[in-house]
């Protein structure tokens, strides 16, 4: 692509895109382990690029015939290839394998060099230091007992090198091995700490997103009838409606009230009629589809939203309730109450409107309709051009 001022924002997307890519975990991950699937990927990819580039650097600059060469860019070829399967694993949600294979590979290569590469043999120890990456690497990565077990192995190994390799000798070996030591714990316990850190932070989140969950299911909730409130309704209905709109559907609605409510009240006291708010509540719940949404929409009007649903469908299902709420059984204090009947308005999306404020109206109007010609009944709204004559 030819350089020009107008690529850079493309390139930069590009750039972006492509980190967010290669730091990116496996879908559907838990925050924690999303977490450590992350901080892993791009431990391999650091990695990855090191080793890369030293071998690069290696292959240009340094005169690679000599066996000691040969050897360290064929261990670093190896360590490039195994990174890259291990970081694959990753990318697949294997993280335990992939980070027991980095820590594996991570241990291999000082150790590889120790065993092939002859001038160490000759005092030339610095490869050895090298071996506080495998620790350090599997304090982050593993559990604190693998970390333990993986540096009690290498200063096990260590502590009889000087027995097979004398030259050892003719270096402060116990500083060394002090050195190394002191990395490796310095190393295991920050992670150690951090990791505990991390795991509080978890627990708190976790209280938090469930408590915002809880909160949040109040909030829409009506506390007498359990059935969403208005509020809900609303933001719900606008939604629906573009929702349907877009794959051509329609949606029916339905408005409720109870017919003389007030008599049930003054007759059988306030909480009887609490009661009978909530076995219609109920009703309501029964008699709709897990798509469906019930609300109760104030005092004793209550909304159903059918998204997907037909006027005649609607308008069926309205009849239904029309009948069902009648045989309803209400009792208060072992006291049955009167029957309760209701009135009923349908609309439907599109017919009687395209916005949540012209469909409510329209079903409301019917709804009143259906008080005003003697109650216990179903009233269908006018359409948008009856209206609006
Ligand atoms: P209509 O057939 O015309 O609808 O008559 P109605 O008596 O049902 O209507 P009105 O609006 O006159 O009275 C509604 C009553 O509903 C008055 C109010 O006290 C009662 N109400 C509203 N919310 C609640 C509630 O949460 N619990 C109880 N028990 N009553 C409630
Ligand atoms: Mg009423
Ligand atoms: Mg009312």
């Amino acid at each position: 692509m030819p350089f020009s001022p107008s690529n850079i924002p493309h390139r930069k997307q590009l750039l972006a895109r492509t980190v967010r890519w290669l730091g990116k975990p496996a879908e559907g991950m838990p925050e924690p382990e999303r977490r450590r699937n992350h901080v892993l990927a791009w431990m391999q990819i650091t990695l990855i690029l090191l080793i890369g580039l030293a071998l690069v650097l290696n292959l240009l600059f340094i005169n690679g015939n000599t066996p000691r060469d040969r050897l360290y860019n064929f261990l670093m070829a190896g360590l490039l290839v195994g990174l890259l399967a291990a970081f694959g694993l990753n990318r697949r949600g294997r993280y335990r394998a992939s980070s027991y294979m980095t820590v594996f590979l991570a241990f291999l290569g000082p150790w590889s060099s120790l065993l092939g590469d002859s001038t160490v043999l000759q005092g030339d120890f610095v490869p050895l230091t090298y071996l506080v990456l495998p620790v350090i690497l599997a304090s982050i990565l593993l559990s604190v007992g693998v970390t333990i077990i993986l540096a009690g192995l290498q200063f096990g190994l260590l502590i009889f090198l000087p027995y097979f390799i004398p030259a050892i000798a003719s270096i402060n070996w116990v500083s060394f091995m002090i050195f190394i030591f002191f990395v490796s714990i310095l190393g295991a316990v920050s992670n150690f700490i951090h990791r505990q850190d991390l795991q509080q932070i978890d627990e708190a989140t976790g209280l938090l997103q469930e408590s915002e969950a809880q909160l949040r299911e109040l909030s829409v909730r009506d506390a007498l009838t359990g059935l969403f409130n208005r509020r809900y309704l609303e933001e719900t209905l606008e939604r629906e409606i573009h929702r349907v709109e877009r794959k051509g559907l329609s949606l029916g609605i339905i408005m409720l009230d109870l017919d003389h409510f007030k008599r049930i009240n003054d007759t059988y006291g306030h909480p009887a009629g609490d009661v009978a708010l909530q076995a219609l509540g109920s009703l309501l719940k029964a008699n709709i589809r897990v798509s469906d949404i019930a609300c109760r929409y104030g005092g004793e009007e209550f909304v159903l939203i059918l998204p997907e649903a037909s006027l005649e469908v609607t308008r069926q299902r309205a009849e239904r309730l029309c009948l069902n709420v009648k045989k309803l059984n209400v009792s208060y204090n072992e006291l049955l109450l009167e029957p309760i009947t209701l009135s009923l308005g349908v609309a439907a999306f599109p017919e009687h409107g395209s916005t949540y404020m012209s469909l409510l109206s329209a079903v409301d109007a019917a709804m009143y309709h259906a008080k005003n010609e003697g109650r216990d009944r179903v009233v269908v709204a006018r359409d948008e051009k009856q209206r609006n004559d």
